[in-house]
């Protein structure tokens, strides 16, 4: 559970109240994110009667929303599909039968510091305990980041792990937001990962270009055109209107650099669990040159059993989807199951 002292509270809320113009520097919009509840309402124009629940969700699981994200949401309407995902809710406190603090049972995987081996020839790295933006329904908002941060010398003992696997063929670098990492610091691991000669692919778990698009900037670029790994790219975007001309131009940017693109969704109860919604999102992620790939039920985190969308009706979406859209842009309905060798389809 974040706790904050009623000081710092009152720092974040005066310096959230003042918007911010979005500057090209994307290490000041990071530490720029909007993170006090009662800012987040303001700023949106919101009835303030969604403020006592919104400060009863952060306390469970800190508000964090970057300016080009909320930028792009509809002001004065507490159902918009983007605020959803942010929003803090009263009901996060309500403990939901099934719903835990570790859904995916990831601390059993957890094999070396900042490394969770769950399948077959991949492995995933915690490359940063950060987020530049806390989703509400995240499946990791409880997970110990603080005993899976690895200093240098650590991660050499991690990477350890890999040099001596030779079955593991792809690195993952995941979080958090491996991103919300310095180009220095992912400089320096993924040239450490280049060099594990078994190794084919990075793959990268990321919201940030969706975000804060200015992540996807020169420093990056150089190293993610520097490694000889095939380099591929999940975004995560559950809703068309993620999808603006920024984020566009970012994808353009890491296509450039050599990266496939693929997308990972949740389904989620009032955020995009229509055809419509579905249809719209792999229709402007196609736009953006990205790959529709997967779509998540919702893991059952505790905290987020509002956003259940039942495997019934998940199921009639995608077959309604296959009628409107080519093969190609319909996401491989999935849940993941702790022990599973894979990701399971429905
Ligand atoms: S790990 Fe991903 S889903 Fe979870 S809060 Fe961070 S950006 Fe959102």
């Amino acid at each position: 559970m974040i706790t904050r002292s009623p000081a710092d509270l009152q720092r974040a809320r005066q310096r959230d109240a003042i918007p911010l113009a979005v500057t090209p520097d994307w290490q000041s919009q990071l530490a720029r994110a909007l993170r006090d509840p009662h800012a987040l309402c303001q700023r949106l124009g919101l009835d303030p009667a969604w403020l006592p629940g919104a400060e009863a969700g952060h306390r469970l699981f800190e508000v964090r929303v970057p300016e080009a994200f909320l930028a792009r949401m509809r002001h004065g309407d507490p159902h918009d599909p983007l605020l959803r995902q942010v929003l803090p809710l009263s009901e996060e406190a309500q403990p939901a039968p099934g719903y835990v603090a570790d859904p995916l049972d990831e601390a059993a995987h957890t094999s070396a510091r900042g490394l969770i081996h769950k399948y077959a020839g991949r492995v995933l790295l915690i490359a940063s305990p950060a987020c530049a933006v806390n989703c509400r329904y995240c499946f990791r908002r409880h997970f110990p980041y603080d005993d899976n941060a690895p200093s240098r010398a650590q991660w050499d003992e991690t990477l350890e792990h890999l040099r001596n696997d030779p079955s593991i063929h792809e690195a993952i670098l995941s979080g958090g937001d491996p991103l919300a990492a310095s180009d220095r610091q992912l400089a320096w691991l993924v040239a450490r990962l280049d060099a594990i000669p078994h190794l084919k692919r990075l793959r990268i778990h990321t919201r940030l270009p969706v975000v804060i698009p200015d992540r996807i900037d020169a420093g990056l670029l150089d190293w993610l055109s520097d490694t000889r790994l095939q380099k591929v790219v999940v975004l995560h975007v559950n809703h068309a209107n993620e999808i603006d001309d920024a984020m566009i131009a970012a994808c353009t940017r890491l296509k450039e650099a050599g990266a496939t693109l693929l997308n990972q969704s949740v389904l989620l109860h009032g955020v995009n669990d229509s055809v419509d919604a579905l249809a719209a999102l792999s229709e402007r992620l196609f736009e953006a040159g990205v790959l529709p790939y997967y779509l998540h039920v919702l893991d059952p985190v505790a905290g987020a059993a509002h956003f259940d969308v039942p495997d019934v009706e998940a199921r009639k979406l995608v077959a309604s989807l296959r009628e409107v859209l080519p093969g190609f842009l319909v996401p491989k309905l999935v849940r993941e199951i702790p022990g599973e060798a894979s990701k399971t389809p429905l």
